[in-house]
């Protein structure tokens, strides 16, 4: 590609053009170039992005361990906070170890092609994270994918890789809210199937933590399903209100993550005191508070979409026009609900997706809940 602007003219064109806005104002309440709007764009479902504990955990940890790790872990030894955080996950996750790197996509384009590789075969979801898809296609294994959720898919994909070969190692990926539908995977088949065909699962719980199971940690957070996902991933840049990723898994796993896995060895660490501040962010998931901050958005989500259970609503418009056209008329009306499109859901289903939060005052909600009922029955009706 010698010219980008052949490009962009293209991308433009097909109405997938994207540009940068600016924030002047953080929270559930932006300032947009400003323009006030109520944020339904954020992934922070119970608010802790902007909770004064894990703010004031942010500024203890630069006075204690300074503004940049400065180096890679391994180059330099790694500062205690991220330490204990990988204890604290692991614990919650019931997991023997974890891994923390700088970002989820770094989480998955770490990890993954330390697991499977060349003669391995991985298994993705067909929705599943661009992180994901990116990490199998850098394995090197062979890429099989499912339908979305289809459990007999995942059964004769599965039978038939076991067939061919009976001892490879079969990686079986998928998400447990699927980030732009909000629907969950059926969990207890999946792992009904992995075990079936000696096959690991690596469940990306991205969007579950803070929102999902016992203690908030996720779908996988459930006396039925403990110590039966092999790799559990997440991101510290969702309801825990931060940035970074991790992998919980099996000790040797880690151990050889911590060996392999290129985007944490040759990368500098996160500075320490975001390790800081997630573990009080985890504790206040895993707390009562948490559990009082679930309650509220579940009731937010039932004001918005009684059908829904993830906090994850998308109102599906079809072209490309008609999401950017929904999503400037929410914007008229104070919303910010962005519009979605290809490649980030297939072609053809653009769509507007509100993303809910504990933070977000009911009346609000509610007055959501009227401008779409408004706005797509009047563009339906005749
Ligand atoms: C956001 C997201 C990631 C990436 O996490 P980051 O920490 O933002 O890099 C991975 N998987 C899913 C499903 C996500 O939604």
């Amino acid at each position: 590609m010698r010219n980008p602007a052949e490009s962009l003219r293209q991308i433009s064109a097909d109405g997938l053009l994207r540009k940068l806005r600016t924030i002047e104002a953080p929270g559930m309440r932006i300032a947009r170039e400003g323009r006030e709007l109520w944020n339904f764009a954020s992934n922070d479902y119970l608010g802790l992005a902007g909770h004064p504990a894990v703010a004031e955990a942010l500024i203890e940890g630069v006075q204690q361990f300074g503004a940049g790790a400065t180096a890679s872990r391994l180059v330099s030894g790694s500062h205690s906070p991220h330490l204990q955080l990988e204890e604290d996950i692991a614990a919650a996750k019931h997991a023997e170890a974890a891994l923390a790197f700088s970002s989820g996509f770094a989480a998955a384009m770490g990890a993954i092609p330390a697991i499977v590789g060349k003669g391995d075969t991985i298994v993705l979801d067909k929705l599943c994270h661009a992180s994901l898809v990116d990490a199998a296609r850098l394995s090197g294994a062979t890429i099989r994918v499912f339908p979305h959720n289809r459990v007999e898919k995942l059964r004769q994909l599965l039978e038939s890789i076991r067939k061919k070969d009976a001892a490879s190692h079969i990686l079986v990926v998928t998400e447990s809210v699927f980030s732009m539908d909000g629907d969950l995977c059926p969990l207890a088949e999946i792992l009904d199937l992995t075990e079936q065909f000696d096959a690991d699962l690596f469940l990306d719980e991205a969007h579950a933590v803070g929102v999902l199971g016992e203690t908030g940690m996720g779908l996988a957070d459930d006396a039925a399903f403990r110590k039966r996902v092999a790799f559990q991933m997440g991101t510290l840049s969702k309801s825990v209100g931060l940035s970074g990723g991790y992998i919980a898994a099996s000790r040797e796993w880690i151990d050889l993550f911590i060996n392999r896995a290129r985007s944490f060895i040759y990368s500098t660490a996160p500075p320490p005191t975001i390790a800081h501040a997630a573990r009080r962010s985890l504790e206040i998931i895993r707390s009562s508070e948490g559990d009082t901050l679930r309650s509220a958005l579940r009731f937010n989500i039932s004001l918005l979409d009684p059908q829904q259970t993830t906090p994850i609503v998308p109102v599906i418009c079809g072209s490309n026009a008609s999401a950017i056209d929904a999503s400037g008329r929410m914007e008229d009306n104070g919303f910010l609900i962005p519009a979605i499109r290809w490649p980030t859901v297939p072609r053809g289903s653009a769509r507007l997706r509100a993303s809910l939060s504990a933070a977000h005052p009911a009346d609000v909600v509610r007055e959501l809940r009227t401008r779409l009922d408004e706005m797509f029955y009047k563009t339906q009706s005749p």
